[in-house]
């Protein structure tokens, strides 16, 4: 009887002590939590995002974090345009994670959603009966589960973008608060996105170049563009096609480190829209991809997948697109931070001169060297790190025209307080009606 008396009073205090604790912190006992999934069908993979909020606070900034995530095995949903089933199939292990994660008791009410990016949109604009098959199918195996399944769709350049920037900028709380945002550079492996406010442009010049929000009582007047064809493993496509027009069987690629070469199939490189137009005639099926490792030239080569002379505008960036002159910081991240991570140069303090020199000596290294040096890196990535940052400094300072100076605004980011950056999390802030257009009311004043 006293072990009896003993416990009770212990139970009694650590029960009195935790509704103390709740009272002072003003909080409901047991914090009510909403949840939000969104899947990311991005070109090479697709990812499932789980979010979190307190749920008597769907109004608030700030309050939305990605409590997990969860990468799809195998390729892309565009590349089971032959299997489409297939596609499906492969979203169920990352369910099943999401149906652990979530509360069991939320799951009819959680939202879930998957947006496709430039992955999906050329399969649909190279066959768009078989992009129909694919969305059949993951439709299918996402309705499968109990959350509340809410669509797939393909989201368009603007929209991916955009939802980028306002990712970014409400992760920083800096729009609640209508503090100077942050522009957002996406790299993708089919598109590439540029978002920014720049404050000496009000959209009038190219109105398809612009989105406009009201976001807790501000207005933004934002600049988007994205670059289908110019994501990382599309623009490879692009740089070794424009040196295969002649129909070689050797293409001495300075992009690829001295010691690399692989025998490599014609029909793969050219199977893709973005290149589909440019095979050679009568081209041999194969052709032998030698590296020769040269920074400066691999910079020659890829400045010519860009085309600068043709502006209808005042400014282009290039491909006669408008492009105001960037402004403010940046943050870029996908791919622009998996290679300048790879590759140490996410310091952007670092003089551009002295990121040049150390890439130059990067794309200068023997890939018996780099092989033996990064064993545990997937062959694939490695061997395209030389082109990927050679390509990355490339698009920004002579696509967008980052100088030395507004170079260094820019900030390699994987994540903020623990969410990643990318489109998702501003599409489900959007689609949830999350941000409201105007500042909630301010806590009255208190009394005298
Ligand atoms: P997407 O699948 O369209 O979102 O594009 C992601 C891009 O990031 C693709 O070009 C991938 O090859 C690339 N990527 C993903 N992880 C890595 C990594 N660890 N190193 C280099 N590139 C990567």
């Amino acid at each position: 009887p006293v072990t009896i008396i003993i416990i009770t009073v212990i139970g009694v205090i650590a029960i009195v002590a935790l509704v103390t604790v709740a009272v002072l912190q003003n909080k409901p006992l047991s914090q009510k939590y909403k949840y939000g999934i969104v899947l990311d069908a991005g070109s090479s993979h697709t990812a499932l995002y789980i979010y979190e909020w307190p749920a008597e606070k769907d109004n608030n900034t700030g309050r939305v974090e990605q409590t997990h995530s969860c990468k799809v095995q195998g390729p892309g949903i565009s590349a089971y345009a032959s299997d489409p089933w297939k596609a499906g199939e492969s979203l169920t292990d990352c369910m099943h994670e999401a149906q652990q994660k979530v509360p069991r008791n939320k799951h009819e009410e959680t939202p879930l959603y998957l947006g496709a990016t430039a992955g999906m949109r050329l399969l649909n604009m190279e066959n768009s009966s078989a992009s129909d098959q694919v969305f059949q199918a993951v439709e299918e195996a996402l309705r499968q589960f109990q959350f509340s399944f809410q669509g797939a769709r393909i989201l368009s350049g603007q929209e991916e973008g955009a939802f980028g920037w306002v990712t970014v900028n409400y992760l920083d709380d800096r729009l609640k608060q209508g503090l100077e945002t942050t522009g957002a550079l996406d790299l993708g492996g089919a598109s590439t996105q540029i978002s920014f406010v720049s404050s000496n442009y009000d959209g009038s010049e190219s109105p398809k170049n612009s989105v406009t929000f009201r976001l807790y009582g501000n207005d933004y007047n934002l600049y988007t563009h994205s670059f289908l064809c110019y994501g990382k493993d599309q623009a490879l496509r692009l740089t070794l096609a424009q040196q295969t027009l002649s129909g070689p069987v050797i293409i001495s690629d300075p992009c690829f480190h001295k010691g690399y070469t692989k025998i490599k199939n014609y029909a793969d490189l050219y199977d893709s829209p973005c290149v589909s137009h440019r095979k050679p005639q009568g081209a041999p099926a194969t052709f032998n991809h030698t590296g020769t490792g040269n920074f400066q030239q691999c910079q020659e080569q890829i400045k010519r997948i860009f085309n600068f002379t043709y502006c209808k505008y005042s400014r282009c960036s290039f491909n006669g697109i408008f492009q105001p002159l960037v402004q403010g910081p940046f943050g870029a991240f996908s791919a622009y931070y998996f290679v300048m991570d790879f590759l140490n140069l996410t310091d952007t303090s670092e003089p551009l001169t002295e990121v040049k020199d150390k890439l130059t000596k990067y794309c200068a290294t023997l890939w018996s060297e780099i092989t033996a040096q990064h064993h545990t890196v997937k062959e694939k990535y490695l061997a395209e790190y030389c082109f990927a940052g050679t390509y990355i400094l490339t698009l920004l300072t002579e696509g967008y025209n980052f100088t030395s100076e507004s170079y260094s605004k820019i900030k390699y980011i994987k994540q903020i307080k623990g969410s990643d950056a990318g489109w998702t999390l501003g599409y489900m802030l959007n689609l949830t009606n999350m941000i409201p257009a105007e500042a909630p009311d301010s806590p009255p004043l208190p009394h005298a």
